[in-house]
């Protein structure tokens, strides 16, 4: 495809890398040009709008065109545009938002550690954990164990908690320490005759079987989303967390939660932590903490992780970790406004009322032919679809109905063959039922 010397189109294609893209077909077809955004609507630099039906990337939880957060961050930009946390400084909208994830968080937390990534906060998780370890006089407990199709992030740390081949491929990942156990995804991985309450408790089995033969004492900790998400919306089969998190007390594993998607409303709790009834020792917090208006991440830990930390860093004389970016004031000023909009429109209580209107039209895209499996929870939800042609190459048929949707005025995201749906949770009924017309005009059109 050609485009204009000097457009946006031209001069992206010249200067830009794209993550999670193909290079050369970047170089073919050039990228789409998103221009502007209001509620649940975004439109391209041609005046063509679409219904945003990820919400960015599962993060813009208050819609586009917040007025609130804008006044927010200008606030806080003239006042004081940068500060840093490094020894003993501070600023009001760190404290102020650290204080509010505290009031916030599902289970008990002590601290709050500010990153700017999810990949970050993760990547900081790790680091935390090995420094508790050695600050415990356990320097052989290191590995971690991560789900296959869990998404943690792209940093080298995270990206090998990440359980998906694009992410490990190419990059000689993961790195020793991080192991994986079986991806919870009953349609693919359960066994002949076995039900999804035997498939949770063998997911339990597999996770303690791999625990034995590394040996207890060498692992840290694990890592898991409530509910996955970039690995393809994986909702935990009935009784899954009943039968894992058992295994982790047992042998008393440290449970990292990784809330980068769920946290803020998404499952229609505040918490997945909450909807699942989980007990982590840690929580990783972004996107839909400042609606990615601006970067912020978060890291929430318990006692149990903070006091060996304190006493290590004392005995030491410094905790030597920390981006020039963490608790970044104007950033943690956007949150702060974010989550009160959150709660002032009450959108976790928005998020149950339309959640099962969005689940039951999700559902009833399984009368289209191609699909061939649909799963969600609250207002995350994905559609699996399969060609005995088209599928022969993964994700081929899930680029197509993604290039269909487009046309239909819908931004999906295929992961591989499967099409997430994970609006602004500021969606009406009305719009769930517009975004799901197009993705059916969408889906007939590939058929
Ligand atoms: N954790 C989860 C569950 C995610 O979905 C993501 C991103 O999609 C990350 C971590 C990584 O976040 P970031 O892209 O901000 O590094």
């Amino acid at each position: 495809m050609t485009h204009r010397p000097n457009s946006v189109e031209a001069r992206d294609i010249a200067f830009q890398l794209h993550s999670y893209a193909d290079a050369r077909r970047h170089e073919d077809v050039g990228p789409m040009v998103v221009e502007k955004g209001e509620g649940i609507y975004v439109e391209d630099l041609n005046g063509k709008r679409y219904i945003e039906g990820m919400a960015g990337l599962w993060s813009v939880a208050v819609g586009f065109g917040e007025k609130r957060l804008v006044d927010a961050a200008a606030r806080q930009m003239e006042k004081l545009p940068y500060y840093h946390t490094f020894s003993y400084r501070t600023h009001g909208p760190s404290v102020d938002l650290a204080e509010k994830l505290i009031s916030m968080a599902p289970v008990p937390m002590s601290k709050v550690y500010f990153t700017n990534s999810g990949s970050e906060a993760n990547d900081t998780a790790i680091k935390l954990i090995w420094y508790r370890s050695n600050a415990l006089g356990l320097p052989q407990r290191k590995k971690i164990i991560s789900r296959a199709r869990g998404y943690h992030g792209v940093t080298i740390a995270s990206a090998s908690l990440t359980g998906l081949p694009n992410n490990h491929r190419s990059f000689d990942l993961p790195i020793p320490q991080v192991l994986h156990t079986t991806s919870p995804h009953y349609r693919t991985m359960h066994r002949d005759g076995e039900d999804e309450a035997a498939f949770a408790r063998r997911c339990a089995q597999d996770l303690e079987d791999l625990i034995l033969q590394e040996g207890p004492e060498t692992i840290a900790a694990f890592f898991a989303e409530p509910v996955m998400g970039a690995g393809g919306v994986i909702v935990p089969p009935e009784g899954y967390w009943d039968a894992v998190q058992p295994v982790l007390r047992k042998y008393d594993i440290l449970f990292v939660a990784d809330e980068v998607i769920c946290g803020f409303g998404r499952t229609g709790e505040m918490f997945g932590t909450t909807k699942y009834g989980l007990q982590p020792d840690m929580i990783t917090l972004s996107k839909a903490l400042s609606s990615s208006y601006l970067p912020i991440s978060a890291l929430l830990i318990n006692d149990k992780v903070y006091q060996p930390i304190a006493d290590e860093s004392h005995h030491i004389g410094v905790f030597g970790h920390g981006f020039t970016g963490s608790g970044h004031p104007v950033a943690a000023a956007v949150a702060l406004e974010n989550l009160k909009i959150i709660e002032e429109r009450e959108l976790v209580a928005h998020v149950k009322e339309v959640s099962p209107v969005f689940q039951t039209r999700l559902a009833q895209l399984s009368e289209r032919p191609m699909v061939i499996e649909t799963r969600g929870v609250g207002l995350i939800g994905a559609a699996e679809v399969y060609h005995p042609e088209l599928s022969k190459t993964p994700g081929a048929l899930g680029l197509k109905v993604n290039a269909a949707f487009l046309d239909q005025g819908l931004i999906s995201r295929n992961m591989l063959d499967a099409m997430a749906f994970c609006p602004p949770l500021i969606i009406t009924e009305r719009q769930i039922h517009d975004m799901f017309d197009l993705a059916e005009r969408g889906l007939d059109a590939v058929a």
